[in-house]
């Protein structure tokens, strides 16, 4: 039997592996509980899916390969491709799946072996601007900056664009105890857990936000003490939140003014209260502003900082607070570092014994778009992330992938990414690797080999370092051993913001709970003393309301939002091979009111057509009374016609390029 967690979310649910078979395992975030994802885990392990050997297209095909062929091959061609176009004419992908080891070798790989600026990952579609709403905020992003069991004892949580009830089953025990009011436009399972559930059109969280904070200045639940002892810009803020008092949010929002008030009276008459976000309020266009909206409130009330209260966002991918610490980030390097700061940039090329950095490269999808394009990098390199799916706008995603010269694809499966691949490599998977990951809460585990990797497979650290040797690079500055990269990534995250300095694997082997930072001692609760501002402060951001950046019109009049369901995790290239999850939820189905059905000429079970400016899914009609008439709903786990993504639109936000998954006008048509 191995202790190991959960291949899956954030959560990182505890389990134990015994012959290929996974149970719960007692743990501080599920307590012995895993969901339906975590139970069947393991069937990933023997999955007939499972690649085994490189692949190289040839003749329009993909045909078996030695690992020497297709890594001989893949280095000869980026060789060429750098010499003919520069360093950037290679572009890296990685994930907020990968471990922290991954993620700082694949960054490091990036800049040193490969010289190139452009790196980024799937991490920035997912939670980017929750991030940088919190930095600037607090001066440091970590999304939960208490532990999780801290909610155990809140007596009340305002949640904000997330269905945990759905997404991580195990993590809703924490909220039991607390009143919890639920803002989502969806009547999710999680709000039907609600005292309060407030459905705002899809678009206008931030003008909820700009409400409850005119509701708490005005029915006077400000916290005054705290304001002047721990923060700063309170007045530009309200400046702003004055004009938007209760009427004309729910004009706006549709939320009535009732409700508005009451979230915040439940909110401030408690002793211990939460602000929660998730990717509902986060992946906008505005994603940044709505997050430091809820922020602001938050510290309105007093709540940041406090012992028992906070504020929170809740980290979906499995190492999505990690895999933003450790440089596989365009614009960062390892320790949290920025990229651009001369002192970082000093400190992390004495780490790896080099000069000259490249500087902060594009943001995801801006690296995606530009794939092929004169400027824009003739190859990339895809380590955890299937992008045909999970990519907004993704036919156009698929087609610039196609554009390439050359794409590499590591993944453990044929996913959708990997078949369009002129090289795929088979890597192994959670329970044959060891490597550590840092959960919702900043805490860091330690993953443990739990079975034998088929024969076949090799790690991505393998591959990392097959491709850096064939470019020149010395074996020793990649080396394959996961604690052996750790051991490196201590040293480069020293002094950053995410410092793990004092973590060890002998430490996390005996099972110490160890929250970053961790110079010597674990910081389970960060701010509790000072934010990580130089003066110690938080600070409120003052943002106006932006409505979304398509807005329904004649031709396109519903408004669609994409989300999560039970059974699927991300683009579902794992999930959508395990037989009890593919049986529980097979296909990809749009949620409508009946009418909107009706006046569609659809009926519950049909196939329908949701229709945007760039795109078409076909997917299985559900009629559900409880949806809002102008908006229907799409999971975005499924593949082919059913994809969500073909639908959604990829305005950024100007501060975290977070793009705009949440809300895009659409028609819904029969078939
Ligand atoms: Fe736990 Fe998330 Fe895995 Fe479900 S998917 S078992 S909630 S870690």
């Amino acid at each position: 039997m191995t202790d190991t967690h959960c291949p899956y979310c954030a959560l990182q649910c505890a389990m134990s592996v015994t012959d290929g078979k996974v149970s719960p395992r007692e743990f501080p975030t599920n307590r012995g509980g895993l969901c339906q994802k975590g139970w069947t885990s393991a069937e990933l392990l023997s999955s007939p899916a499972r690649l085994t050997t490189p692949l190289v297209r040839r003749d329009g095909a993909l045909h078996p390969a030695t690992w020497d062929t297709a890594l001989d091959l893949v280095a000869a061609k980026l060789r060429d491709l750098r010499a003919e176009h520069g360093p950037d004419a290679v572009g890296v992908f990685g994930g907020g799946g990968l471990t922290n080891e991954k993620s700082y070798l694949l960054g490091k790989f990036a800049r040193v072996a490969l010289g190139t600026s452009q790196i980024d990952y799937n991490g920035r579609f997912c939670m980017s601007s929750a991030a940088a709403a919190g930095t600037r905020a607090f001066g440091l992003d970590r999304g939960m900056p208490f532990p999780v069991t801290d909610l155990d004892h809140a007596d009340a949580v305002l949640l904000v664009g997330g269905n945990p009830a759905e997404t991580m089953p195990p993590f809703v025990q924490h909220l039991k105890g607390a009143e919890l009011i639920v803002v989502d436009p969806r009547r999710t399972a999680t709000a039907e857990l609600a005292t309060l559930h407030l459905a705002p059109a899809p678009g206008t969280d931030l003008a909820l936000a700009l409400g409850l904070l005119h509701c708490a200045v005005a029915d006077g639940h400000l916290d005054q003490d705290y304001l002047d002892e721990r923060t700063n810009g309170f007045t530009e803020a309200w400046r702003i939140a004055a004009s938007w008092w209760p009427e004309r949010v729910e004009r706006v929002t549709g939320v009535p003014v009732a409700d508005q008030r009451a979230a915040v009276r439940i909110l401030a008459e408690a002793e211990n209260a939460y602000v929660l976000t998730g990717r509902g309020t986060e992946q906008h266009a505005s994603g940044a502003d709505t997050v430091s909206a809820w922020i602001n409130l938050a510290l309105a009330l007093g709540l940041p900082g406090r012992r028992g209260s906070g504020y929170g966002c809740l980290t979906g991918q499995g190492n999505g607070q990690g895999g933003r610490e450790h440089g596989q980030k365009a614009d960062q390097l390892p320790g949290y570092r920025k990229i651009d700061d001369p002192a970082a940039r000093a400190y992390i090329q004495d780490v790896w014994g080099v000069a000259d950095l490249p500087g902060p490269g594009r943001s995801a999808y801006e690296l995606l778009d530009a794939l092929g394009q004169e400027n824009g990098p003739k190859a990339l390199l895809v380590f955890g992330s299937n992008l045909v799916v999970s990519a907004p706008r993704s036919q156009h995603v698929a087609d610039r992938l196609g554009a390439l010269d050359l794409l590499v694809v590591c993944d453990l499966v044929l996913s959708e990414t990997a078949e369009m691949a002129d090289v795929v490599l088979p890597i192994t998977q959670w329970a044959e690797e060891s490597g550590t990951m840092t959960n919702l809460e900043g805490r860091i585990l330690l993953r443990q080999v739990a079975v034998e990797k088929p024969e076949g497979v090799r790690s991505d650290l393998e591959v990392i370092q097959g491709l850096a040797t064939r470019l020149g690079q010395p074996v020793e500055r990649f080396p394959v051993e996961p604690e052996k990269v750790f051991e490196e990534l201590r040293v480069a995250s020293k002094g950053g913001l995410a410092d793990y300095s004092g973590v060890t694997y002998d430490r996390l082997r005996a099972g110490e709970a160890l929250h970053w930072p961790v110079v010597e001692r674990s910081t389970p609760r960060v701010f509790l003393d000072r934010f990580a501002h130089p003066d110690g402060r938080a600070r409120f951001i003052p943002v106006e309301h932006r409505g979304p950046a398509e807005l329904p019109d004649a031709d396109y009049p519903l408004q669609a939002t994409t989300g999560r369901v039970l059974q699927h995790y991300q683009s579902g290239a794992q999930t959508r091979l395990v037989k009890e999850l593919v049986d529980a939820e097979p296909e990809a189905y749009v949620e409508v009111h009946p009418d909107t059905a009706t006046r569609a000429g659809l009926r519950e079970g049909d196939l329908g057509a949701v229709v945007s400016r760039r795109g078409r899914t076909v997917a299985r009609v559900r009629c559900v009374p409880s949806m809002r008439v102008d908006v229907v709903f799409l999971p975005f786990h499924f593949a082919g016609v059913g994809r969500a993504n073909l639908l959604t639109n990829p305005a950024l936000d100007p501060t975290s390029r977070m793009p705009e998954f949440k809300v895009c006008a659409v028609r819904l048509e029969s078939v």
